[in-house]
């Protein structure tokens, strides 16, 4: 399935998407909660009765006539790993990160989360605005503890993620986390693809385009830690919660990283395609008065 949270003339529900339709999930069966987050929590029955949901008879929209939310508009979490490609890594090197010998993992504050087509805000405060092309993993279930083993069972599925960084304000602080938390910047999408669709998340070619240009191309399977390690590695800390949000690390091509660096600029189009999940596009705007 593809799962979608989305909004038509101002109401927000979450649906499937078949074709270019969009089922309302809620309106077509009423036992079907309304929230991304609340769908996940309710585990594998209520998934069953979404995948039951009849195209021919539910509620529906053209795909055209909506407004694509980011899939999961509040996740408790959204989580990110830093320098999981190799390439990418010798970039960090280049631009003066120094590279710790086990994951690197950030905070991007869930206010930061973003629809998949929605402007992205070029910030007053810089303009070091930079891509990050990355595969995103929504967790399923509520799990501790995880092991590489038995990682698979706890993704609900997979979306395309543009972790974009302001790099002025990343390298202010050791975590990060100010430059990789700018309102606007955590947009994803366009759908949760199901892992049962998904059948080797490690081998989707991945792709970051700059105003048409490809920028960044790679296998997933070129992680460092694959997606497994990386549940396992965080639940060793944290419980994860249904709807968190991971995302698993960006290949080289990002624009700190070119010599000299070249960032985005305002009416740039940053577009993130993963064969097989689906695409995500922003134009860049500035910041409006007010933020
Ligand atoms: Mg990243």
């Amino acid at each position: 399935m593809r799962l979608v949270t989305f909004n038509c003339r101002g109401h927000q529900s979450i649906g499937k998407v078949i074709g270019q339709q969009v089922i309302d999930l809620p309106a077509s069966d009423a036992s079907l909660p309304r929230t991304m987050r609340e769908l996940l929590q309710a585990g594998p029955a209520a998934m069953a009765r979404a995948r039951a949901v009849d195209a021919s008879v539910g509620v529906s929209y053209p795909l055209a006539d909506v407004r694509l939310d980011a899939p999961v508009p509040n996740p408790s979490k959204y989580l990110a790993i830093g320098m999981n490609y190799r390439k990418h890594v010798a970039e960090a090197i280049a631009a003066g990160i120094k590279v710790p010998d086990s994951q690197v993992w950030f905070n991007k504050q869930v206010s930061c989360v973003h629809g998949p087509y929605e402007p992205v805000q070029m910030p007053r405060a810089s303009d070091k605005l930079d891509y990050e092309a990355e595969l995103g993993v929504i967790i399923g279930r509520r799990c501790r503890h995880v092991s590489v083993e038995d990682a698979p069972s706890v993704v609900a599925g997979y979306v395309v993620c543009n972790d974009v960084s302001v790099r002025d304000w990343q390298m202010r602080s050791p975590t990060m986390m100010l430059g990789k938390s700018f309102n606007t910047h955590g947009p994803f999408g366009p759908w949760i693809v199901t892992a049962d669709e998904v059948p080797d998340p490690h081998a989707l070619q991945l792709r970051m385009k700059l105003n048409g240009e490809v920028r960044q191309e790679i296998s997933t399977g070129e992680m460092i830690y694959d997606i497994w390690a990386q549940i396992a590695y965080l639940s060793t800390v944290m419980t994860l919660e249904p709807g968190d949000v991971l995302a698993t690390g960006t290949p080289s091509g990002v624009g700190v990283g070119m010599t000299p660096p070249s960032f985005v600029k305002v009416g740039d189009v940053m577009r993130v395609e993963i064969d097989g999940i689906g695409h995500i596009e922003s134009v860049v705007v500035a910041e409006p008065a007010g933020g």
